[in-house]
């Protein structure tokens, strides 16, 4: 710890062959601090971590808890004014510019989720009073700690025509499965666990609409990731795709994405925030201001993101030598004017948030659910635009920097590869790392991130539409129409 804040190296330890089980190409994996798939995202964390503790950046990344002299996150805060949520906006910002965007649940992102709830705890009691003190226990326990806590809270796909208990074993959705005096255990799958392998706890609930019948599914709780019977399998790890040389982002970034296998999980009841009901289940999303908060934070981490792929795109310009072009300043323009809209979608959550009864604040949802309704159609549009741009410059590149090392090689790349102002080797390096960007299998995986991480399309568009003033555009058309003179009706006349 450094000033009561946790270290990079203070992660590594706590995480590091904690009892963890995740499995990767049919290992167990011992120490995932250590293990190629991961190490270079566990490294990114704990740099986050350290740069967080560092006492230059204390106000931006720390507040102090109530004139305790102990500090903690900005994203660990129930906002109660505009400015906690800018300071938050803030401390995200440093960590998203640290990992170019391109890490989507690092440790704010839940947390946002944890303050939402710790900010509406009569939400939970409508389960029992215990639920809203475990809730509040449990949000000033991880921000003491500075915790890493990941989530899943979507049922594994399996056959989404039928509710969860119709799956054809009700076991297969993550479920209760038994009640004991002292907690209660769960059975089943959950997806899609961002981060859970590098995670301290893991949130695991449901964000899907349930239905009566379905009450062993609506649960929420946290459970340590070393717990006995939580399984992570994670996927394809694309940190093992060639040299980090060549694959710049994919060796420092990926975050990896994992399916939880709930075996028997016990999980105390102080860890237990809803239990059985339906109600709860659902308003947690919405009736709380933890969706919001943690959308927040995506989107001021996918702000950061697109200024990341504005400066490549503009990069790449120079280098072929068309970035002064006329239409190529349009398309730059373009993209420019997709990336301040998503920018300024940020301060109208800011500059429109509102105050509740209890004083705290929300984000504006409007200008949340707007942005990330386009951002599927938004963020393609953008990968594309980089593509067309580029020409073959991301593709007539050598297979490695390491090319470089024959001297043959390295006479005739450095004479074919280069371009005014642009060494072979700088040249390659940064076509490289905008290929990884938006060509590689990570870059991949990060335009499905952008469709779906906030739910799909289908889902997020129907926030908008909840929230949306229809009346105030319906009202228009009828006084539009109340000024037209329409022919007599021939039935009444
Ligand atoms: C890279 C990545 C990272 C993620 N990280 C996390 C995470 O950290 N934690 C977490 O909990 N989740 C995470 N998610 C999961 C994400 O929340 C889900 O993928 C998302 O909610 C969509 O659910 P699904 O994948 O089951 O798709 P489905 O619900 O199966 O939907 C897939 C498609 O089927 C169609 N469809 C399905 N149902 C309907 C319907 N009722 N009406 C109309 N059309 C329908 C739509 O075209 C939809 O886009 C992540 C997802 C991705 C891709």
């Amino acid at each position: 710890m450094s000033g009561g804040l946790r270290t990079g190296a203070d992660y590594i330890d706590a995480i590091r062959a904690d009892g963890r089980t995740v499995y990767y190409n049919g290992e167990v994996v011992r120490d995932v601090t250590r293990h190629p798939a991961f190490r270079g995202a566990v490294a990114s964390v704990a740099s986050l971590y350290d740069l967080a503790a560092h006492p230059d950046n204390r106000e931006r990344m720390t507040y102090e808890i109530d004139g305790s002299g102990r500090r903690a996150l900005h994203c660990y805060r129930i906002p109660r004014s505009v400015e906690d949520l800018r300071a938050a906006r803030g401390m995200s910002a440093a960590w998203a510019e640290a990992t170019c965007g391109l890490m989507g649940r690092t440790p704010d992102h839940v947390a946002g989720f944890l303050s939402g709830f710790a900010a509406k705890p009569s939400l939970f009691a409508a389960g029992g009073a215990a639920y809203a003190d475990n809730v509040q226990r449990f949000f000033q326990f991880a921000r003491d700690r500075h915790l890493y806590v990941s989530y899943a809270i979507v049922p594994p796909q399996i056959d989404r025509s039928k509710p969860a208990h119709q799956q054809s074993d009700p076991t297969l959705y993550a479920g209760v499965v038994a009640e004991r005096d002292d907690g209660i255990v769960l059975k089943g799958a959950q997806q899609l666990a961002t981060g859970a392998v590098l995670s301290d706890y893991v949130y695991v609930s449901c964000i899907h609409p349930l239905q009566p019948g379905d009450e062993n599914h609506a649960f929420g709780v946290v459970i340590p990731m070393s717990a006995p019977g939580l399984k992570v399998y994670s996927r394809k790890s694309f940190a093992l795709a060639g040299d980090a040389r060549d694959y710049p982002l994919s060796a420092r970034f990926d975050e990896t994405d994992a399916l939880l296998v709930l075996d028997d999980v016990f999980v105390p009841w102080e860890h237990v925030f809803i239990h059985r009901n339906l109600d709860v289940c659902w308003n947690q999303w919405w009736k709380t201001p933890a969706h919001s908060y943690g959308n927040y934070q995506a989107q001021v981490r996918y702000a950061t993101k697109l200024r990341f792929l504005l400066g490549l795109a503009k990069r790449v310009t120079e280098i072929t030598g068309v970035g002064a072009m006329p239409p190529v300043r349009v398309q730059l323009g373009e993209l420019a004017a997709h990336a301040t809209i998503v920018e300024l979608m940020i301060d109208a959550q800011e500059t429109r948030a509102t105050t509740d009864g209890e004083g705290v604040v929300w984000p504006a949802k409007s200008a949340l659910y707007a942005v990330m309704s386009l951002q599927g159609e938004l963020n393609s549009r953008m990968v594309d635009m980089l593509r067309e741009l580029s020409g073959g410059s991301m593709i007539m590149l050598p297979p490695s920097l390491a090319d470089f090392d024959h001297p043959d090689a390295a006479r005739d790349l450095e004479r074919y590869i280069a371009s005014p102002g642009y060494p072979a080797r700088d040249r390659v390096a940064l076509l490289k790392m905008a290929w990884d960007l938006i060509g590689s299998e990570f870059a991949g995986r990060h335009q499905q991130y952008e469709k779906f991480y906030g739910g799909a399309s289908f889902l997020v568009k129907q926030n908008m539409f909840r929230i949306y003033d229809f009346d105030a555009a319906t009202s228009l058309v009828d006084r539009a129409l109340a000024g037209v003179e329409l022919p007599a009706d021939r039935a009444a006349a």
